[in-house]
């Protein structure tokens, strides 16, 4: 087995070199993105190695990035992609487009194009489809390739109930109308697989809820195969988690692998897994430079040159991602509430967290910014976007130079 399968199961805050941190943030400015590419690799061949008999793809979405697809392809990987942009990015990076696999979820009609287009040079290319509707869609384009039906079991899992998609209507056709749709799906393309993605940031204790979805997805893919013949592969999406809080423990990636493997029990067909979030979550943090602080009277007030335009998922999902004081880990923690310059009240990071109390301009870390991070960056409040430093043992580079202004302005027009 690979030795890096054994690196340890999670990163936290603390395992980084801060003098290298604080070097990175004086030479490139804050906000800073920093990039563990060693990191990444680890986390894929550790999933990769839990899971040795099954088709382990990429799930491009958590993070796009060409240095991300880039290591993850010269380790083997596969990708799943998610929209026409992740595609052309994908093969940009080298993927090969006949091991690419597409899930539309209500595409938009480029999207589509772009993907029977595909599929014309490339046969191997999958498309996975969660509504007959999109079925119909592809064959108006002339598509008649390889298929999978994304199946809605009815059971979600996840940290959160905007990701917990195992049980939301707009994804995959209904448990009980699979069947049929299968059958109808077989005459016009060539179907190898089920797939069900059913939530996300799934940790050891959501595991018996995330394996009766795979029991169930695995009942209705005997059943397809009675109706329509063998399938290549059973897909159960990504949805493993990370631990976000400092005492959170890691996926027992082992147990998983057993537990998953029960639960899909005897079957022909191949497992597939699209791992996102595991591979890249840990491998990223963000730095981030103390502006301003406040005596407020019920709080200490952090500010901080990152926001929400940053990393939106504290705002959006309510997300914890764990901060460290990197110029002064030793201090005495003292309970602050750490936050951007965005004029809403949702751009906090934290709120009354121990943290080593913080000075003007001291450095804090942002650990766990690696998936849905970047992915999620925006310009709001006419910031540029931060700079990507991708690091690799010794070797520093810069990935995604920092956003001017002039990136900012560089669409409109005169009028
Ligand atoms: C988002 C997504 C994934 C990856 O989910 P993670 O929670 O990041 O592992 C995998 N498959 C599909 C279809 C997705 O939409």
């Amino acid at each position: 087995m690979d030795a890096s399968a054994d690196s340890p199961p999670v990163r936290r805050l603390a395992d980084w070199e801060h003098d290298r941190l604080g070097a990175l943030a004086d030479r490139y400015g804050t906000p800073l993105y920093v990039l563990d590419l060693a990191r990444v690799r680890e986390n894929y061949r550790r999933f990769a190695a839990a899971f040795p008999d099954a088709h382990v793809m990429y799930a491009a979405k958590a993070h796009t990035g060409r240095a991300v697809l880039e290591t993850l392809l010269s380790v083997g990987a596969d990708i799943e992609c998610a929209a026409r942009g992740e595609l052309q990015r994908a093969i940009d990076a080298g993927a090969d487009p006949d091991t690419l696999q597409y899930t539309a979820v209500n595409p938009p009609a480029a999207d589509l194009d772009y993907a029977a287009d595909l599929g014309a040079d490339h046969p191997g290319l999958t498309i996975t489809a969660g509504a007959r509707d999109t079925f119909d869609r592809l064959a108006d384009r002339g598509y008649n390739g390889r298929v999978a039906i994304r199946v809605n079991p009815g059971i979600g899992t996840g940290h959160h109930e905007k990701v917990a998609t195992g049980q939301d209507a707009k994804f995959g056709i209904p448990a009980e109308q699979v069947t049929d749709a299968a059958a109808d799906v077989s005459d016009r393309f060539d179907l190898v697989g089920l797939h069900a993605h059913v939530g996300s940031g799934v940790l050891q204790d959501d595991l018996d809820d995330h394996c009766r979805a795979i029991e169930r997805v695995a009942e209705l893919t005997r059943e397809v195969e009675r109706e329509v013949g063998d399938l290549e592969f059973l897909d159960i999406g990504g949805g493993f988690g990370v631990p976000y809080r400092e005492d959170e423990p890691p996926l027992e990636l082992e147990i998983v692998g057993e537990r998953v493997r029960a639960a899909a029990g005897d079957l022909g067909a191949q497992l597939a897994l699209e791992p996102g979030r595991y591979v890249v979550a840990d491998a990223e943090l963000i730095l981030t430079r103390v502006n301003t602080i406040k005596e407020a009277p019920s709080s200490t007030v952090v500010g901080v040159d990152a926001s929400l335009a940053t990393l939106l998922r504290p705002a959006m999902f309510e997300a914890y991602h764990p901060i460290r004081n990197v110029t002064a880990p030793e201090r005495e923690s003292e309970p602050v509430s750490v936050g951007g310059p965005c004029c809403t009240s949702a751009d906090v990071f934290c709120t009354d967290r121990p943290i080593a109390r913080p000075e003007r301009e001291d450095l804090l870390a942002i650990g766990n910014a690696g998936a849905y991070g970047y992915e999620l960056a925006s310009q709001f409040h006419s910031q540029p976007r931060p700079a990507e430093v991708a690091v690799d043992g010794g070797e520093t580079s810069v990935v995604r130079r920092r956003e001017t202004l002039d990136d900012v302005t560089r669409v409109e027009q005169d009028f």
